[in-house]
């Protein structure tokens, strides 16, 4: 058994709400959890997790994040932590 992180390997928010990302085998914070919710291969991700637990392999590691859903998530996590990066770099 894993121990869960001290802090989410995602955004380093605290785990004191954590549950497993659809997209890997990752332990990330609630909030980064819902936020996978809005990448733009959430759906590709569920609906291959839920093949996978109907065939019986609960082991699936799950589809990997992509480049575009990496973006994704970077945004989101500048977003929520207010931060000017996402603003700076804007074009
Ligand atoms: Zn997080």
């Amino acid at each position: 058994m894993r121990l869960p992180n001290a802090n989410c390997p995602r955004c380093g928010g605290a785990m004191s709400c954590h549950s497993v990302s659809y997209f890997n085998t990752q332990d990330v914070c609630c909030d980064c959890k819902t936020e996978e919710r809005q990448f733009p291969n959430y759906q590709k991700a569920l609906d291959a997790e839920t093949a996978q637990v109907q065939a019986g392999n609960l082991a699936y590691q799950g589809i990997g994040l992509a480049e575009e859903d990496r973006v994704m998530m970077r945004q989101l996590i500048a977003v929520r932590k207010g931060s000017d990066d996402a603003q700076a770099h804007r074009r």
